[in-house]
């Protein structure tokens, strides 16, 4: 029983390891944006301006391209980086 115990308190443990690592990468996939798909430079989410626009997307400024459109940065941060991978 001692054993049992040590087992469930040490899968615990991992348990919350393992959900703090996954935390801490979706935290990182919605604020930082990864290297750009086409030309592999560094990529950043900028804020989309023009007439009635209000939007933020994911954007490289060495080869032009640009990631959907989204009203939320976390959001148009995580779509940049779901393309890239
Ligand atoms: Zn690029």
């Amino acid at each position: 029983m001692v054993n049992c115990k040590r087992s469930s308190k040490e899968e615990v443990q991992a348990e919350l390891t393992a959900f703090r690592e996954a935390r801490e990468r979706e935290y990182a996939n919605r604020n930082y944006p990864k290297p750009c798909p086409f030309c592999g430079k560094r990529a950043e989410v900028v804020k989309a301006v023009g007439p009635g626009v209000d939007a933020w997307h994911g954007y490289c400024g060495a080869c032009w391209s640009f990631g959907p459109l989204f009203a939320d940065k976390g959001d148009a941060t995580e779509a940049w980086n779901r393309r890239v991978t």
